[in-house]
């Protein structure tokens, strides 16, 4: 596995400013600066040619003061451990900022799932699980979906653990299919949760949200359903975009059949009625509101000058480099980052993880009631810390988390 990433520079980064903002002891900010543990393994399956395949995979877990590990699963061809390492510690000021009991994890395997059967995407995946087992479980560590994995995958993890344990652990494994435990409207959470950030601030920032025009680059879960939920408050969908390219169109796109077309065609690009362009120009479109949902380190010093949006949601994990944060701020864009944006996945994967242990299943109309109410009181917490601190909002929530999780730590006390 690769090992020279720049996103663990930057969470580092991150952590010191928090814990230089927040007068952190020194010992504190050391811990939190490494993560608990690092579990890497090899996973060898047999390919449907025969031939036996050999990928790195990775389980990080950071912080567990407030409650057991939480993360996603990522399978992606570049993934290195500095970045797993990265995201397990956004994860864990996530959930303190969600104010939900989890901590910090994030996992994944180096595949490249365009060029793997379902078949043998299920011997890896099984695989995997079998090799990270003693450090899973519904107390100890929950994996959750995470790019290009999706509910098949945890059912697949789910139905591993459960095989392995000698009897059925839903609560093992959040972002399930609905008839093995999993929750009504996780699937959607994530982008809806984007969508409610950007209302509140949106009231803020006097910005009207019926007609105003919203940019999505990328279009998976995520992106699709931030979609779908902004257009459900009259937002105009200008543009998307995928690993292919985007399309854009001024009088705005309907998600739903670009969705279909992508389906059937493999890209959003050559959707009658659009113009393609290319993931460039679209994070450079004039919009309201720019939705950042694929890959890291999207917007950096080379285009942050050239970001023409009012505001910027990142629903994507690590979309903005802190030189280019520092340029959107000074130019007065409203950034909502990350660890609050994105937010409303793992709020919704506590929901399920709670319907698991109490054996019951919520109706979908609960869920997202309790989803808004969460996420509403989360960017509150953040905006009253950046109030008092006269702050960007991502300093505003790395205080809020970083405090949280060094307060747990502070309580609970060093063992031995
Ligand atoms: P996904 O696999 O469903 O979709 C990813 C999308 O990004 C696809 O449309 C893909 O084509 C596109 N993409 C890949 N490379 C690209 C590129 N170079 N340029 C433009 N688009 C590209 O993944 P997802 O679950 O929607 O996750 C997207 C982001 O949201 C990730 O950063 C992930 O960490 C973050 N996130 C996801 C969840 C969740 O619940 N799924 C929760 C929190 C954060």
């Amino acid at each position: 596995m690769a090992q020279e990433n720049k996103a663990l520079d930057v969470a580092l980064s991150q952590l010191k400013l928090a814990a230089r903002k927040l007068e952190l002891d020194a010992g504190l900010h050391k811990m939190l600066s490494h993560p608990k543990r690092s579990i890497m393994v090899s996973i060898d399956i047999r390919l449907d040619n025969g031939a036996i395949g050999v990928f790195n995979g990775v389980r990080v877990q950071h912080w567990d003061a407030r409650g057991p590990f939480k993360g996603g699963t990522r399978y992606f061809p570049e993934l290195t451990l500095e970045e797993v390492t990265a995201l397990a510690m956004l994860m864990t000021w996530k959930c303190a900022i969600a104010d939900i009991p989890f901590g910090g994890a994030k996992g994944g395997v180096c595949v490249d799932t365009k060029k793997m059967s379902q078949h043998e995407l299920e011997r890896l995946t099984r695989r995997y699980v079998s090799l990270i087992f003693e450090y899973l479980g519904p107390h100890r560590d929950i994996p959750a979906p995470d790019m290009y994995t999706d509910a098949q995958t945890m059912a697949w993890i789910m139905d591993t653990y459960s095989q392995l344990k000698g009897y059925s652990v839903p609560e093992s494994v959040t972002g399930k299919p609905i008839e093995i435990g999993g929750s009504w409207g996780r699937l959607e959470a994530t982008g809806r949760g984007v969508i409610h950030c950007v209302k509140q601030a949106a009231q803020r920032n006097n910005l009207k949200l019926k007609g105003a025009t919203v940019a999505i680059q990328g279009f998976g879960n995520v992106g699709f359903h931030a979609a779908e939920a902004a257009q459900e408050i009259g937002c105009k969908i200008i543009a998307v975009s995928d690993s292919t390219g985007g399309i854009y169109c001024a009088d705005g796109l309907n998600s739903e059949d670009v969705l279909t077309h992508k389906e059937k065609t493999g890209t959003v690009q050559n959707y009658k009625g659009c113009q393609n362009i290319t993931n460039d120009e679209l994070l450079e479109l004039q919009c309201d509101v720019l939705i950042p949902a694929a890959l890291e380190n999207q917007i950096t010093c080379k285009n942050a000058d050239k970001i023409k949006a009012k505001m910027v949601a990142e629903a994507a994990n690590g979309p903005t480099t802190p030189d280019a944060d520092k340029a959107l701020y000074e130019k007065g864009i409203c950034l909502i980052p990350d660890i609050l944006a994105n937010s409303g996945g793992v709020t919704v994967s506590y929901f399920e993880w709670v319907q698991n242990l109490t054996r019951e299943q919520w109706p979908l109309e609960k869920v997202n009631r309790k989803l808004e109410t969460k996420m509403t009181k989360a960017f509150d917490d953040v905006l009253s810390i950046v109030e008092r601190e006269e702050s960007d909002m991502r300093t505003g929530a790395l205080m809020l988390g970083v405090g949280r999780v060094a307060n747990a730590i502070k309580t609970l006390g060093l063992w031995p």
